[in-house]
């Protein structure tokens, strides 16, 4: 098997250096990927529905829910009712606000409160009874009636006061659709209930602050870092500091989001690399709530290991240890900072695949070894434990790594959170890599996945599902397409990648001879006159 790979990757050694450059992770599917730019940031608000619970204001419940895996911005992950501003929102009137922006986004949050949960927070809206705040619902959602119609239909009335201004999050380049989203904290209106109306959420309903906050740190679920940063908020109580207390972290004042922490202990710092489109950055992951250990310091550029060795100098001056630095894969937007990194610390240990570290050798040093089956323990509270998966697919020594108490797998670049995989002889294998995916399958309990680039994904299952799917797709694809006269790659692109830009082309020819190697390997394809032939 490894020899053919051999014989084969001469032949398309010219297409290797065309595609030298781009030869990892790029979608299939995205069309046009020379974009080297983050998405823009849409305008969006968010509203934490509150209501004091017992003995008053201290810990107040506040309403939260979990986004389905259906969803194209983070499914899986606990959220509040919130969504895109809407033009129409700016014909609703609001009441007291201190400018047009605020009033246009206040209605956005009561439209999608009303849409999402069926909470009306609007004046006069306690003289409805429980029927008529139906139809009032159903004369938006039918489309019979805007939300600025039928808040004057029914002589309903929006106050910028009963909004009260939680902070103003903009989602990280490193995600390809962004947010630019005002959080409002929203007292439930007396009688209304909230429920969930539609399918954005799966399940979902009140919870102490407290509570929602301690269940995170239990990793019982996950979550971005201003709704962390909400409950956790919340928890303080609902005095009159509140929005004081909500605005006491600069990213809560649109400042960047450098560190990312969906699940306790896990902190994502997305870096800046030239790396493959549409990613514009490699997370680097800083693990452990005390000892801590440094994956991927990918970036090449000065500033961004700037940024990084501050951040993990804070850990220091929190009398936090770093154990070592550890490499998923040996690919440049991985490794391109460990040097740099090595050098500011005056020295420490970095560990990585054997098969990694041949690769790396005269680049950068390994000193540690990593095998399938290592644990690297990690103290702290909650404490961490990793376990090493040798996981080849996308390159040969690839690692990833596994914490069954957090239900956390660092995939690197087999599972990514923005574009997809791809599989590049000789170094990635398509046989290889479907392993790695039903391996991760069988994972007793997954609740994240922390890819390479772009956000965690909080629905495992059906992600991986999907890359199974999206790979045995294009392997029919790929055999249709030999059947049918085919015979090399680059004609095999032309007529089953009809869906991906001529530029990107060469690439798709790489993942196509990877299949086609998998096919040979099958029994189902053969060489013949410099290509492929379908057996019979
Ligand atoms: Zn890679």
């Amino acid at each position: 098997m490894r020899r053919t790979r051999v014989a084969f990757s001469l032949i398309t050694y010219h297409l290797s250096l065309i595609t030298y450059h781009f030869n990892e992770h790029v979608s299939e599917a995205i069309k046009v990927q020379d974009e080297r730019r983050p998405a823009v940031p849409k305008d969006a608000a968010v509203v934490v529905l509150v209501r004091a619970a017992g003995e008053g204001a201290h810990d107040p419940e506040v309403f939260w829910a979990r986004r389905s895996e259906g969803m194209a911005f983070q499914p899986g992950f606990y959220a509040f009712p919130g969504g895109q501003r809407d033009e129409a929102d700016a014909e609703v009137e609001v009441e007291n606000a201190s400018d047009r922006e605020t009033a246009q986004m206040i209605a956005c949050a009561a439209r999608e409160l009303f849409e999402e949960l069926g909470v009306l927070a609007a004046r006069g809206a306690e003289h409805l009874t429980k029927g008529q705040l139906a139809s009032v619902l159903d004369d938006m959602t039918s489309g019979r009636m805007s939300f600025a119609e039928l808040l004057k239909h029914y002589g309903l009335r929006l106050d910028a006061r009963d909004f009260r201004y939680a902070g103003r999050w903009v989602t990280p380049p490193f995600s390809p659709r962004r947010f630019d989203t005002l959080f409002f904290v929203v007292e439930c209106p007396p009688k209304q209930r909230p429920r969930l109306l539609t399918t954005e959420f799966d399940e979902g309903g009140w919870e102490r602050a407290s509570e929602a906050h301690e269940r995170w740190r239990r990793f019982e679920l996950m979550a971005a870092p201003p709704v962390i940063h909400a409950v956790r908020t919340l928890a303080g109580g609902l005095g009159e500091d509140l929005t004081e207390r909500f605005l006491s972290v600069p990213q809560a004042r649109r400042e960047p989001v450098r560190r990312i922490e969906f699940l306790p202990g896990f902190v994502c710092v997305p870096l800046r690399t030239p790396t493959k489109p549409p990613a514009t950055t490699t997370n680097c992951y800083v693990v452990g709530t005390r000892d801590f250990v440094v994956f991927d310091p990918g970036s090449p550029y000065e500033d961004e290991q700037a940024a990084l060795f501050e951040f993990v100098k804070e850990l220091f001056d929190e009398g936090r240890r770093l154990r070592e630095i550890v490499l998923t894969h040996h690919h440049p937007d991985h490794v391109g900072g460990v040097g740099r990194l090595r050098e500011q610390l005056g020295g420490v240990c970095v560990a990585a695949h054997r098969l990694t570290a041949e690769v790396l050798e005269g680049q950068v040093r390994v000193d540690r070894f990593v095998e399938d089956g290592d644990v690297i323990e990690l103290e702290g509270d909650p404490s961490i434990r990793l376990r090493a998966m040798h996981t080849p697919g996308h390159t040969r020594g690839h690692l990833s790594f596994y914490d069954e108490r957090a239900g956390a797998l660092l995939t690197g670049d087999n599972i990514v959170g923005i574009g997809s995989v791809l599989i590049d002889p000789e170094e990635g294998s398509v046989r290889d890599y479907l392993a790695t995916l039903e391996r991760y399958r069988r994972l007793p309990r997954l609740v994240a996945l922390f890819g390479g680039h772009g956000p965690a994904v909080g629905s495992p299952a059906a992600k991986i599902d999907e890359y199974v799917e999206h790979r045995l797709m294009r392997e029919r694809e790929v055999l249709a397409a030999v059947r049918a006269g085919a015979s090399t790659p680059q004609e095999i692109v032309e007529r089953a990648y009809k869906d991906v830009h001529t530029k990107m082309h060469a690439l798709a020819a790489r993942a196509v001879l990877a299949h086609l190697l998998k096919l040979e390997e099958d029994g189902l394809v053969r060489r013949e006159g410099g290509g492929f032939t379908a057996n019979q």
